[in-house]
């Protein structure tokens, strides 16, 4: 989608011009838009409806100028980007309480509603912090913070790593206009931040055999990962309405 609004803004870190990006598809007809409704008391930001011509996309009117506005809006136009051609699953409705893996913490996804807004949500993600200027911006702010660039962040349990590390999600994070929070997660999920601060998590379903080495690995987080985007595709909705980005994470 950033590509065909215009290439540059895969180059170089800057924030992504949602105005601009939404405002191209109301211009070709392809999306009506409209944030000047209060959508109520709950936890309803926004919403998109896919399933009419052309797609209708909401947003609380008390959201702009707050940190929810942008992934709000971009978690909207990965529903307009994802789901406006496919079918809706019949169990799209079925909402239950989030389950954990009792090993990693990771949210299982089951029903097609947490598919549907996993997609979304992944989506925009990569909407506000793409890949490859996301990598640049990285050198640069650890470069500013430390005098030599680095590709990876490494978060380790001593307070003075805490402190360097945020300092440069919170460089990054600005420069993004996005929150710490949401730079943090992506930067995990790039491999591009290491936490080490608990390492017993990541170990805590290795069996150790004799003289202590590892005779098993849990490797569920990685399958899972991949299963997760084979299965992607088979999910469609119909309309979303889901709490901001930060708040699914
Ligand atoms: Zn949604």
């Amino acid at each position: 989608m950033l590509y065909a609004h215009r290439p540059g803004l895969l180059r170089y870190p800057r924030p992504t011009p949602l105005d601009a990006l939404i405002k191209c598809h109301v211009d070709a007809g392809q999306v009506v838009y409209d944030e000047s409704m209060d959508l109520g008391p709950g936890d309803l930001r926004g919403y998109c409806d896919v399933y009419v011509r052309p797609v209708v996309i909401r947003i609380d009117c008390n959201l702009r100028g707050t940190p929810d506005f942008s992934p709000t809006l971009a978690h909207e136009l990965g529903h307009f980007a994802l789901h406006r051609e496919t079918d809706i699953p019949n169990d799209y409705t079925q909402v239950r309480e989030p389950r954990r893996d009792l090993v990693t913490g990771h949210k299982i996804l089951g029903t097609s509603h947490e598919w549907v807004e996993w997609q979304a949500n992944r989506f925009a993600q990569a909407l506000l912090l793409p890949r490859k200027p996301l990598k640049v911006m990285l050198m640069a702010s650890t470069e500013m913070a430390f005098g030599v660039g680095q590709d990876n962040l490494h978060l380790n349990p001593d307070a003075p790593s805490h402190r360097e590390c945020f300092g440069v999600i919170r460089i990054m994070a600005g420069r993004y206009a996005v929150t710490e929070q949401l730079m943090r997660y992506r930067l995990q999920d790039l491999g591009l931040l290491q936490d080490h601060r608990d390492e017993s998590k990541a170990h805590v379903s290795q069996i150790l055999g004799p003289r202590g080495r590892p005779i098993l690995t849990c490797s569920v987080p990685r399958r899972q990962r991949k299963s997760t985007r084979r299965r992607a595709t088979a999910h469609s909705t119909r309309r979303h309405r889901h709490k901001s980005l930060a708040q699914a994470l």
